[in-house]
């Protein structure tokens, strides 16, 4: 029913080399835009937009603590 399942406009890419990450766009995700931390090829499926998504808000976390 609910077909709606590729929505990504909150997706995340991670380099596959150094997994630095990226907010998504098609052109990471196709890897025409390679990493600006080494170059490296951005994936974007899933479960690295999830991972990408756990990253960021780790860093946010992080970030937060070591401004107090
Ligand atoms: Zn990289
Ligand atoms: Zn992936």
């Amino acid at each position: 029913m609910s077909a709606k399942r590729l929505e990504l406009t909150d997706g995340y890419v991670v380099c596959q080399d150094c997994g630095h990450v990226d907010t998504y766009t098609l052109a990471r995700h196709q890897g025409q835009e390679r990493c600006t931390q080494c170059g490296g090829e951005y994936c974007g499926c899933n479960c690295c937009s999830e991972t990408g998504r756990i990253t960021i808000q780790l860093q946010l976390k992080q970030s937060d603590q070591s401004e107090t």
